[in-house]
């Protein structure tokens, strides 16, 4: 104590030696009573300091320190805490008593600016490493180079609190590793350099980052660089002070994250992130986006895209073709065969279109039986047109539906940016016009656009409106084709064929109008109308004497595959009173083809009615001959592009003899069709065709110059 007091700022010892020195001394009356009176102030002073020092003590622990630090006095009190003998502690510095802990730090800081008092919580070192704590002021004495240190234990406290923190420090954990979502804090290390302090939550777990595995590590080292951008680009926003959200992806999985600053003043200190997933809202989304610009049938892109696309491929590629591809006749697979195998040829169509096409071209369905092939190499015309035969040659394949075999065929127009148009509308515009032209030169082939195909375009167009007006203003007449014995040389029977005198336009060629009134619906009344006029001229001439043949009248592929079909005929007939045996009907062999359980019906019907049936236009379609034996027919008629090479390609004699010959096993009539001389009708003779028809014999007539072939053959019979 007489240490401690030897340093304070008073030193009352002293005082109190000076006081006993006086009291002993010889003094005068007013000196002594002077040193009393000091010595009544005094005593009690002392005795309560050094009585509270000594209270103090058990509450408090003393210190004194140099100005480097060093114990110069410890109490009882701090070496019981450090369970050290005092003199182990006085001597030594006071720095090697303090703990590593960051609250020390402090303290630290305050020793190296010796401010004016320190007050404050330090940690301390004991015997064997043992911790505690103190509440510490520190007084820098004055006029003396030191310090008092009081101190007082709050080593409970402190552990009171390290436990409560270490407590709400796991509760805090446990909850952000539940959460359903994810949480995430971001910091930055230096511009655009990020680092993930937690990474937290059962959605973060689920894809495998958390704060294990992302502390310490860059964002393109989790990332990769591109996609390291994008975030490093959101979290600098975030440190700018921005509240943020954005949609972004990772493996495969969608996520929604929003970005919260936190400030500490004026500074962002840190992002705070929270992200829910979001997959299946955008695969929903994808989903809506997909079924908007696609077609479901195929899955193949729709008209929307094709619209929304075009323009943006012609920006970017200097060419771009157009293939409109339309299948000929398919209404009447959805008519015979129902709209589930339609929809099943199409399909199987859609698929062989696609596989025809090399990488980056694109095929788009426009609806119904249309088709587009969008090209955007650098082709030249020849390579287009190899392709557009190949992608006719795939459609032509045999298809296997409903257990019956049928064959597709298609028009293809093509159009090409920019040697035919500027913009995309024109370009699908001129693809259209052109497959619609390639109805004139028949079914199955492949054009590209020119110009004047406009004009064929518009003439259709008004076509149309006057085929309605002809069959009511009557402006259809039957021309008629003798149907010659080959061998004999004599007329059996005729053909009835349809012309059409346009009041302006002059004679029309059913080649031209007949496709247009099947596509219209029109044919229907058309077919109704030749039939009844054939029958009726036919049996007109009977009644006038002449001797009588048979008419054949052809019936398109719609007709023969009606129900009622061989009603309708039966009506006629008993209408105008014509011998059935007088009536022969001509059906397609490709309008067969389409739906054999009702042809073969309506054909039965019509053989049991008394009617003659033949297969028109053989060989241009792709059934077998033993394929048609199933149906009831008489006369099995080739088609005149074979005839017509006979007498010069080798191929086609070679075909035709074949066809006579399996027609002749099979017991059925030929007819040799577009006969026009002397070489080919020997070649006939030779190979034993029963018939021919063609303009070496005679073209097709009008009925008052057919009368003159009827009146010959009363002649020669
Ligand atoms: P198709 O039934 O095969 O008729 C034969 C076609 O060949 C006729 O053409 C006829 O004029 C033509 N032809 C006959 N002999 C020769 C020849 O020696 N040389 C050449 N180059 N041609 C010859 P047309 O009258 O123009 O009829 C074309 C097609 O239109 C017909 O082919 C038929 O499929 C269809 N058609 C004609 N009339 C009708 C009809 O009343 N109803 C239906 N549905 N179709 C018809
Ligand atoms: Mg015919
Ligand atoms: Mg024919």
């Amino acid at each position: 104590m007489k240490n401690l007091m030897n340093h304070s700022k008073i030193d009352m010892d002293t005082i109190f030696d000076l006081y006993n020195t006086l009291k002993r001394r010889h003094l005068d009356d007013a000196s002594r009573q002077l040193v009393d009176e000091l010595g009544r102030l005094l005593v009690p002073y002392i005795h309560t300091q050094q009585h509270l020092l000594r209270s103090l003590s058990h509450v408090l622990s003393v210190m004194l320190i140099d100005k480097n630090g060093t114990i110069l006095y410890s109490d009882d009190y701090f070496s019981e805490l450090a369970n050290y003998e005092n003199s182990e502690i006085e001597g030594k510095s006071f720095h090697e008593f303090l703990s590593s802990s960051a609250d020390n730090d402090v303290f630290h800081h305050y020793w190296m600016e010796q401010e004016e008092v320190f007050d404050g919580e330090l940690g301390f070192i004991g015997q064997e490493d043992v911790p505690f704590w103190m509440r510490t002021v520190i007084v820098p004495l004055l006029d003396e180079p030191s310090y008092i240190v009081f101190g007082m234990d709050i080593t409970r406290q402190k552990q009171g609190e390290a436990r409560q923190l270490e407590k709400a420090h796991s509760d805090y954990s446990r909850t952000v590793q539940s959460l359903v979502n994810l949480v995430f804090k971001v910091k930055r290390i230096e511009k655009g350099v990020f680092q993930y302090t937690l990474f937290e939550g059962k959605l973060a777990e689920d894809i495998g980052l958390t704060t294990d595995v992302v502390q310490g590590q860059t964002l393109e080292d989790l990332y990769g660089h591109s996609k390291a951008q994008f975030y490093q680009n959101k979290y600098e926003r975030g440190f700018q002070g921005e509240v943020l959200s954005y949609k972004h992806n990772y493996n495969g999985r969608y996520f929604y994250t929003t970005l919260s600053p936190i400030h500490q003043g004026e500074r962002v200190v840190e992002v705070i992130g929270s992200s829910i997933e979001i997959t299946s809202y955008q695969e929903a989304e994808h989903r809506i986006q997909h079924m908007a610009s696609h077609d479901p049938l195929t899955d193949l892109p729709n008209r929307n895209k094709l619209q929304e696309d075009l323009p943006v491929l012609m920006e970017k590629y200097d060419k771009v073709s157009l293939m409109f591809c339309n299948l000929d006749r398919f209404k009447y697979i959805n008519d015979a065969m129902g709209y589930i195998a339609g929809d099943q040829v199409i399909k199987l169509m859609g698929e062989r279109i696609e596989s025809v096409i090399e990488n980056g071209d694109r095929v788009y369905r426009l609806g119904g039986d249309e088709f587009i092939v969008c090209l955007l190499n650098d082709q030249s015309s020849e390579e287009l047109t190899r392709q557009g035969h190949y992608i006719l040659q795939k459609i032509v394949q045999p298809i296997h539906i409903m257990g019956k075999e049928i064959f597709m065929t298609a028009r293809i127009g093509t159009a090409r940016y920019p040697v035919d148009c500027s913009t995309a509308d024109e370009l699908i515009n001129c693809a259209n016009i052109s497959m619609q032209y390639c109805k004139r030169n028949g079914r199955h082939n492949f054009l590209f656009y020119t110009p004047n195909m406009n004009e064929y375009h518009d003439y259709q167009i008004s076509m149309e409106g006057n085929l309605r007006e002809a069959i009511s203003r009557n402006e259809l007449c039957l021309h008629y084709q003798p149907k010659v014995n080959v061998e004999t040389g004599f007329i059996s029977g005729m053909e009835a064929l349809v012309r059409w005198e346009h009041a302006e336009k002059g004679f029309i060629s059913p080649g031209e109008f007949i496709p247009l009134a099947e596509e219209t619906g029109l044919i229907t009344q058309l077919d109704e109308w030749v039939l009844q006029e054939a029958c009726r001229q036919n049996q007109q001439w009977i009644d006038a004497g002449y001797a009588p043949e048979r008419v054949a009248v052809n019936v398109s592929a719609n007709e023969i595959q009606q129900t009622d079909f061989a009603e309708k005929v039966k009506k006629v007939l008993d209408e105008t009173g014509l011998d059935p045996k007088y009536l022969e009907i001509e059906v397609t062999e490709n309008s067969v083809m389409q739906n054999t359980d009702q042809c073969i019906r309506t054909m039965q019907d019509l053989k049991a009615l008394g009617v003659s049936l033949s297969i028109d236009d053989f060989g241009t379609g792709y059934s077998s001959l033993s394929y048609l034996r199933k149906f009831p027919i008489h006369y099995l008629k080739i088609d005149q592009a074979f005839i017509k090479g006979v007498d010069h390609d080798p191929s086609d004699s070679e075909i035709v003899k074949v066809m006579i010959q399996l027609a002749d096993a099979f017991k059925l009539q030929v007819v040799a069709e577009g006969v026009e001389n002397e070489e080919v009708l020997q070649f006939l003779r030779e190979n034993h065709c029963s018939y021919y028809q063609g303009y070496y014999f005679s073209k097709p007539l009008p009925p008052e110059e057919m009368e003159q072939y009827l009146t010959k053959k009363q002649t020669y019979s």
